[in-house]
């Protein structure tokens, strides 16, 4: 289904990014770098929900001073991260003055509008990537619609206006963030990195500019893509127009690793885009993290809010024991289970999961059947419905995703 457009594959530490690997999530910490155990925890975090890459910012010195010891912290305290670097302005210095922050870091991010100004813009760029080749390091580069190169951005806008029919502003923006990646990356290799070394991303807040923006870049170019809808929001906003414009080109089989910058309620948790991202991708069909649960919305059939409760309580279930099944057995991540609030598509929709309850609605009699694998196998009733039905969620993964001696 994924037809993926990278035929170039670049390695983030052990992460494979692009040339027909699976499609990596990642995010980024928001605490200040230089307080590193709030780091280190906040990276942990976001590395346990599932994200597979973390970008920090390193945007002092006391951030990039920080770096090895949050490597070496996250080294000791559970399986290795790729920890990726976001400089702007002042990242030549940063990468040529802490040259263990340099290496501590498995890629870094350079966004060519925040390298510099001027005749200087060209030559911290290729100091940047000067560094990156000779520590055998990644890059993105990501170009960003609120930081565009100003030179290139005024120059084509020049040009526009020249023409007998000038397109439109917006449209000569966009492909001026097109141009700045491409030839930032051209520059790059000149420098003397590798194509393989480069991914690139072309961040723009709306939906229909993104996809227009990513369908042009992976037309013109073989590097694995970064995706992302910039400044998506908060909450559901940030949720739906992130999904709405990654998907799409996702479907087109544009992108390889993706991040949903979503922008966290007051004291919400950071790991949310973490789980919204590995959520896109695995409705989408293209990778699969943990049981989904499949819920009706409930309606005026429903007697309480114990269905609410249920789909839940066994969804939080699911998540918590993935972990330990993906050590255990082999593709339970695909399960599919359906908690369903009355018998009108209860049956029908648990029939079709690997293993669902149907819960009694209004004027029901008060049983719950389960079905497996579309045959039904019991009848819960009582107070222990959710304690019984986890039960049959362990038995029926123990059974069903056992390895076999070849796994
Ligand atoms: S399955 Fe029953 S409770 Fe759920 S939405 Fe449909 S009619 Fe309502």
């Amino acid at each position: 289904m994924n037809k993926r457009r990278s035929t170039s594959q670049v390695m983030v530490g052990s992460i494979a990014v692009g040339g027909g690997a699976p499609i990596v999530v990642q995010s980024m910490t928001n605490t200040d770098t230089a307080d590193v155990a709030a780091t280190v925890a906040q990276v942990r975090a976001l590395a346990e929900a599932g994200s597979e890459v973390v970008r920090i910012t390193v945007n002092n010195e006391a951030s990039a001073k920080a770096v090895p010891a949050i490597h070496e912290k996250l080294l000791a305290s559970g399986p290795a991260v790729p920890l990726v670097g976001d400089f702007h302005y002042n990242g030549h210095r940063l990468l040529t003055n802490f040259p263990e922050m340099a290496q501590a870091l498995a890629k870094y991010r350079i966004n060519p509008g925040n390298v510099g100004f001027g005749s200087k813009q060209d030559t911290q760029f290729a100091q940047m990537v000067e560094i990156a080749a000779t520590h055998h390091k990644p890059i993105r580069i990501g170009v960003n619609w609120g930081s565009m190169d100003a030179g290139l951005l005024a120059s084509m806008m020049d040009k526009n206006a020249a023409l007998a029919q000038p397109k439109e502003a917006d449209e000569v923006a966009r492909e001026a963030l097109v141009v700045s990646a491409l030839q930032s990356a051209a520059q790059a290799e000149a420098v003397g990195l590798a194509a393989d070394a480069i991914i690139l991303s072309a961040k723009v807040s709306r939906v229909q500019d993104l996809i227009s923006v990513y369908r042009a870049l992976a037309s013109r170019c073989s590097y694995p893509l970064h995706l992302g809808l910039t400044e998506a929001g908060m909450g559901s906003k940030g949720i739906v127009a992130s999904s709405a414009a990654l998907a799409v080109l996702l479907q087109e089989g544009i992108g390889d690793t993706i991040r949903i910058s979503l922008t966290p309620e007051p004291g919400g948790d950071r790991t949310r885009e973490v789980l919204v991202a590995q959520e896109l991708l695995q409705t989408m069909g293209l990778r699969n993290f943990a049981p989904l649960v499949i819920a009706c919305p409930g309606c005026g059939r429903t007697t309480s809010t114990y269905f609410q409760e249920l789909a839940a309580e066994i969804q939080d279930y699911l998540r918590a024991r993935m972990p330990h099944w993906a050590q255990e057995f082999a593709g339970a991540e695909a399960m599919h289970v359906a908690v369903m609030g009355c018998i009108v598509n209860g049956p029908g929709e648990s029939k079709h999961a690997n293993i669902g309850i149907s819960l009694p609605g209004t004027g029901e009699s008060p049983v719950a059947p389960v079905f497996e694998d579309g045959v039904k196998v019991a009848t819960l009733r009582g107070d222990s419905i959710a304690a019984e039905f986890k039960a049959r969620l362990e038995a029926y993964v123990a059974r069903r995703y056992a390895k076999t001696a070849a796994a």
